[in-house]
């Protein structure tokens, strides 16, 4: 199955030598690959072919992949992801408020394990997307300001009726997923607060990780 041709993998980084080494690394092993420079691209990509497996890079400019993952498993449960950065240590787990199946460390882990994210996903990828559709993904939100009481807040949309509507928030940058209720139709809407800029840069993320955990 893994090794079958007609598996398509899209694998999305701003930096040209990642892309074509992942790219080579991963059509050595029979996969129909595709690469995108960033989110947007990938996402024009993405209205012609959808992918069983994409491979993305969290930090990227135009629109970061976080948001760009929020979006992929909102429009296309379905589809399995591998987030990939260097702004994390290499471990098991997918970091907090990252939306994606499995996560390769950048510069530490090796790339044997990266393929065998992949194959391991294709095996039980029919699972995973019936997990993806029951439980929607959270929506991705910019910080939106302060209001007149010196309050931030964020401008929430929700996933049920579509109706806009502000939300205070606290100032404290969390990768949590948080949950509340629609001010018009009571739907629960799940939402993550955008916090790409706290894990932008390497030097930053031990004190973040430390504040995480
Ligand atoms: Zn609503």
């Amino acid at each position: 199955m893994s090794n079958d041709p007609k598996t398509r993998i899209l694998i999305v980084d701003d930096d040209p030598s990642i892309r074509t080494t992942v790219a080579m690394l991963l059509a050595d092993e029979g996969y129909e690959v595709s690469t995108a420079e960033d989110g947007f691209d990938a996402l024009l990509q993405l209205k012609s072919t959808v992918p069983e497996l994409i491979v993305s890079d969290l930090n990227m400019p135009q629109m970061s992949g976080f948001e760009f993952l929020s979006v992929i498993r909102r429009r296309f449960p379905q589809v399995l992801v591998v987030a990939m950065s260097g702004a994390y240590q290499a471990g098991d787990a997918v970091p907090g408020g990252v939306i994606a199946d499995a996560f390769y460390a950048k510069g530490s882990d090796k790339p044997g394990i990266l393929l065998k994210f992949v194959a391991d996903l294709l095996k039980n990828s029919a699972s995973r997307a019936v997990a993806h559709i029951r439980q929607a993904a959270p929506v991705w939100v910019p910080r939106n300001g302060k209001d007149s009481r010196g309050i931030p807040y964020i401008v929430l949309t929700c996933t049920e009726c579509l109706r806009s509507f502000p939300l205070n928030v606290s100032s404290e940058v969390t990768s949590a997923v948080m949950e509340t209720p629609c001010i018009f139709c009571l739907n629960e809407v799940r939402y993550i607060i955008d916090f790409s800029l706290s894990v932008a840069s390497p030097k930053k993320k031990h004190e973040k990780l430390a504040a995480i955990s």
